[in-house]
């Protein structure tokens, strides 16, 4: 590869990499939309309605970039919360639904009994552009933005519900320790769910998605980001990621039971969902 991964130390693997999202930080939702055609937002909203959160829920998105993840979920729970309000609440929910509910209808949209996302990521110019379009979008309350290694997390034990990571663990340069951290920061039955490109098992399309990868991805990354280098990259970076059984193997090492994962359309994306011990 354009970095050697074979003979970089682990230091310099995840200085290139923060380099790489660094000078891609202002074009990366732009490009996401370019190279997949919109479908990174389908793959995105298949990952909340495989959460489907709840309020109160407590969120930890890794390697959570511009936010696209942690939008969606505030989203989802204040659709949610809106639709509840509209029904017959006392005889369909347990009494902790109602109470958000009403609290909710009553314009305490702030409570903190609805629920909270801290998006977390070692690249400080990626979180900038989040924030910037948190602000531009109306995300003001529910979200913190915390600079922080997936490898080395800045929090402590039991503390959340639910941790995701998307398009973000082929990049650390130790899995086995990020998967060890996510265990540690979830609570008891948490739930930890990866959206990840991986092997493309058909033949066919296999062939058909490595024309389309190693050759468009570069020239969009050139044409739209100036950048073909970062691009080739992260191309590569799918190709070195472990395959569906070999990831799944390792997050069981990590102590979660119950995997499952879930091809999303063509590219073959996983999808984790995983209670922890
Ligand atoms: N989750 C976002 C999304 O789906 O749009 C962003 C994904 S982006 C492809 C990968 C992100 O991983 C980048 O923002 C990068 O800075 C972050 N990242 C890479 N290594 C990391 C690490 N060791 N710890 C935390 N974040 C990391």
């Amino acid at each position: 590869t354009h970095f050697g991964f074979e003979s970089v130390s682990e230091e310099e693997k995840t200085e290139k990499v923060y380099k790489v999202f660094a000078n891609i930080a202002k074009k990366y939702d732009v490009m996401n939309d370019a190279m997949s055609l919109g479908i990174h937002r389908l793959w995105k909203d298949a990952l909340l309605h495989k959460m489907n959160p709840t309020p109160g829920t407590l969120l930890l998105d890794v390697a959570g970039g511009t936010g696209d993840i942690s939008f969606r979920f505030l989203e989802y729970v204040r659709f949610q919360l809106k639709q509840r309000t509209k029904q017959d609440v006392r005889s369909q929910q347990t009494p902790s639904w109602n109470a958000i509910a009403e609290s909710y209808a009553a314009g305490h949209q702030n409570s903190n009994t609805v629920s909270q996302a801290i998006v977390c990521d070692i690249n400080k110019a990626m979180l900038r552009v989040g924030k910037q379009r948190a602000a531009e979008q109306g995300y003001i309350t529910g979200l913190s933005w915390v600079v922080g290694n997936a490898e080395e997390l800045p929090f402590g034990d039991n503390m959340f519900d639910v941790y995701t990571i998307a398009f973000g663990i082929r990049n650390v340069t130790r899995i086995d320790m990020v998967l060890q951290e996510a265990h540690r920061v979830l609570k008891l039955g948490g739930h930890f769910l990866c959206l990840e490109f991986s092997q493309v098992t058909n033949p066919l399309l296999a062939r058909l998605y490595d024309a389309y990868s190693f050759q468009m991805i570069p020239v969009l990354g050139e044409v739209i980001a100036g950048d073909w280098k970062s691009y080739q990259y992260l191309v590569e970076s799918i190709r070195r990621f472990p395959d569906q059984e070999e990831f799944k193997a390792m997050i069981e090492d990590a102590g979660f039971f119950k995997q499952v994962y879930q091809y999303l359309f063509i590219l073959v994306l996983l999808e984790k969902n995983i209670l922890r011990e």
